[in-house]
């Protein structure tokens, strides 16, 4: 069987990762049919500290083929990796094609693999923020609807689903496959969990731990937009009167500062570079608190029983809020500031709302099932 992978960004290194394993895994352990994967890097995410490093540290086989495709607008991005993939889908012609998440990369696989009558396999299915002024969500809502498999993190995906009408008939008379298999970065996260604590100390950074907040800022919501950008780095710069402020700087995020917003709001913070993936879950399981607008790092300050602080107006990730283990804030100083003040660990965490860390084997005996 062969699975053509397609990916190209940072977050969809990590969720392949999962999968990556476990087909290694099967075919070292089964006489019969291999799974062969062939993997697709879109260049959309290209800097090495964004891409090579998560290959090497999660073990990633090197992908069979490079588009190149990377530092354009929404529409040339989409529209070029449209035609490379075309041409890559058609000379391996696989079984199956594979997206993970919603980003301009599994927008155009999507497309291809529909265009060309192969099986589309959705990983991450579901999610919704019913906001169509993201990307994201435009990406995700059009990738589901294409899907002929749709594997979701969560009940709460499939209900959104279910409301939408799904499942529709995919090809001829059948219908979408929907399957609720928990979040496959949890996956990620409990394999390197004791390789993260043995190996990374937190000395590097200087800090201790519970005594920094980390944060994270890249969602095109609020790097274009100023006044949310001023917002949010205003409020870090009074928490940082207070805290050790440790912040890995997106590439998108250091262009919109360097060239709209200015250095002069970034005084005060402990700015690094994009770190890599077993570096990040270090500093993650340790802080007082996450501040974020990222989609995986609401779930990993959640699967790290840390508080987290959501810079956005919405989320896709609503279990963690309605559990009380994620604020959201928006972009505005008072409201942050206040959410900082008030943060606390609840008491329980309920019923694995993002299944036990097996979400890459059921979707790979999913898949084997469905052949
Ligand atoms: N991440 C990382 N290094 C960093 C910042 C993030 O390894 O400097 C990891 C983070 O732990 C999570 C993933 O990247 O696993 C989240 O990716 P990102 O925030 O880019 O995308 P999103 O989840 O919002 O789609």
């Amino acid at each position: 069987m062969k699975i053509l992978t397609i990916l190209g960004a940072r977050p969809q290194f990590i969720k392949a990762s999962a999968l990556s394993r476990i087909i290694a895994q099967y075919n070292q352990s089964n006489q019969h049919e291999m799974i062969n994967e062939v993997i697709v890097h879109s260049g959309q995410h290209f800097d090495s500290n964004m891409s090579d490093v998560f290959f090497e540290q999660l073990g990633i086989p090197k992908p069979n083929h490079h588009l190149g495709v990377s530092g354009v607008g929404h529409g040339v991005m989409t529209g070029r990796m449209l035609e490379k993939l075309e041409s890559v889908t058609q000379m391996e012609m696989p079984d199956w094609v594979l997206v993970y998440g919603d980003t301009n990369t599994t927008l155009a696989g999507a497309l291809v693999a529909a265009k060309l009558h192969i099986p589309l396999i959705h990983v991450e299915a579901g999610l919704r923020s019913n906001n169509l002024a993201m990307p994201e969500e435009v990406n995700r809502v059009l990738t589901d609807r294409i899907s002929t498999v749709l594997f979701c993190p969560t009940q709460g995906a499939i209900n959104n689903l279910k409301a939408e009408g799904y499942p529709f008939f995919c090809t001829g008379r059948e219908l979408q496959n929907i399957h609720n298999v928990g979040d496959v970065m949890l996956d990620v996260i409990q394999h390197y969990s004791d390789e993260v604590h043995d190996k990374i100390d937190l000395s590097r950074w200087k800090v201790s731990e519970r005594e920094y907040v980390l944060c994270t800022l890249h969602r095109a919501e609020n790097t274009n937009d100023e006044s949310r950008m001023r917002g949010i780095l205003s409020a870090l710069q009074q928490i940082s009167k207070k805290w050790r402020v440790i912040m890995p700087l997106h590439p998108r995020t250091r262009k919109v500062i360097d060239k709209t917003i200015g250095g002069d709001f970034l005084k005060g913070l402990n700015i690094v570079d994009p770190v890599p993936y077993l570096e990040m879950q270090r500093l993650e399981m340790s802080a007082h608190t996450i501040l974020t607008d990222s989609g995986g790092m609401q779930k990993e300050a959640f699967f790290h029983d840390v508080p987290c602080i959501t810079l956005r107006d919405e989320t896709e990730w609503v279990e963690t809020v309605e559990l009380g283990w994620n604020v959201l804030a928006g972009a505005y100083s008072e409201r942050i500031l206040a959410a900082l003040d008030s943060v606390k660990c609840p008491d329980t965490k309920a019923d694995y709302p993002y299944g036990r860390g097996d979400a890459a084997e059921k979707i790979i005996q999913q898949i084997l099932d469905l052949k």
